[in-house]
């Protein structure tokens, strides 16, 4: 197969986060007509209704519950929302209880850290059999590697700082269930006085460019996305496009492949973290590639600025992701 011309997207196409409002005429840039009509394409396509579909709960590095999670989603009037806690399950219960009594759609999913040749992959899994040996060996796994990794980290730390392992479980909210990770060393930190707030610890001790740093175990992203189409799930890659996360980004022709051979169903297009350039270049390799394409807040209550519902997933979309999982909606 022959690498298809998108156009656009390219590395130097630099612009300022929020460039690309809906109200807003872009300017042209030089370039093709198909360049303009790509950069129409995405602003058009931006949902203004519908689903936030990455959201993390207390099970893994948000702030708030599962409850919390439905209710703050009921309130602002979406459509329905999903539970997408770090390479774990643990919040489905208690996030379709409270849906249920809410009467608002829930889809049930899981954000897999994966690695695809030195890039760090996020993978969103949807609507996937929770029972299902393969997935729950693969979390299994990579909540032990974090585990250790993380004890290492808290061992290195611990010589400058004054904190320890208790002090990061202090951070913990809903014990062994939760997948612990460098959002709770922050924590710890900043409950030891050390920062101010977790984003400052992120910048300085908790870094993975800081001499504290124990980098972790994943599964492979075409591992990850297998498992997860064994589980009879829905496999998104998570913001590819954000180069503030990674220096190399997943290029064109490893998503194809992750598409083609291992059966990748869609992209995280609308993602604060994805600027207007690498969403123009997402949208036109998604529909290149007939790939779903989602958006989500990667809200974490108080843990970070997302604000629930800032970026949405269209209805259409969430009715194919629900007829392509194995679970019914929530
Ligand atoms: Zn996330």
């Amino acid at each position: 197969m022959s690498k298809p011309d998108y156009g656009i997207g390219g590395q130097g196409d630099e612009e300022k986060p929020g460039a690309c409002g809906k109200d807003q005429v872009l300017p042209e840039a030089p370039g093709s007509q198909g360049q303009v009509a790509s950069r129409q394409l995405a602003d058009e396509r931006t949902p203004a209704s519908g689903w936030d579909l990455h959201c993390h709960t207390a099970f893994s590095d948000g702030t708030r519950s599962p409850s919390d999670l439905v209710e703050e989603a009921k309130a602002l009037g979406l459509h329905g929302v999903a539970i997408t806690d770090h390479d774990t399950n643990s919040g489905w219960d208690l996030a379709t209880v409270r849906a249920r009594e809410l009467g608002l759609p829930l889809l049930r999913g899981t954000e897999i850290t994966a690695d695809d040749q030195g890039v760090s992959v996020h993978l969103l899994a949807y609507q996937y059999d929770p029972r299902n040996s393969a997935i729950n060996e693969l979390f299994f796994r990579t909540r032990r590697w974090r585990l250790d990794r993380a004890k290492a980290m808290v061992g290195r730390l611990a010589e400058d700082f004054p904190i320890d392992w208790q002090a990061v479980l202090d951070q913990v909210r809903e014990g062994e269930r939760t997948t612990i990770g460098r959002p709770h060393m922050a924590d710890a930190l900043v409950a030891a006085g050390a920062y101010p707030n977790r984003s400052a610890a992120f910048s300085g001790a908790i870094s993975s460019r800081s001499k504290y740093y124990v980098p972790t175990k994943s599964p492979s992203a075409s591992q990850a996305i297998r498992a997860v189409k064994e589980a009879g799930g829905v496999a998104v890659i998570a913001h590819p496009g954000d180069r503030s996360r990674n220096r190399r980004l997943l290029s064109d022709q490893r998503i194809m492949a992750l598409a083609g051979e291992d059966g990748l169903d869609g992209l995280e297009v609308w993602h604060r973290g994805n600027l207007p350039d690498q969403r123009r270049r997402l949208l036109v390799l998604a529909d290149s590639l007939g790939l779903l394409v989602t958006g989500g807040s990667d809200w974490h209550g108080a843990g970070k600025p997302n604000r629930i519902g800032e970026h949405l997933t269209d209805d259409g979309t969430v009715t194919e992701m629900v007829g392509r999982g194995t679970i019914p909606l929530a």
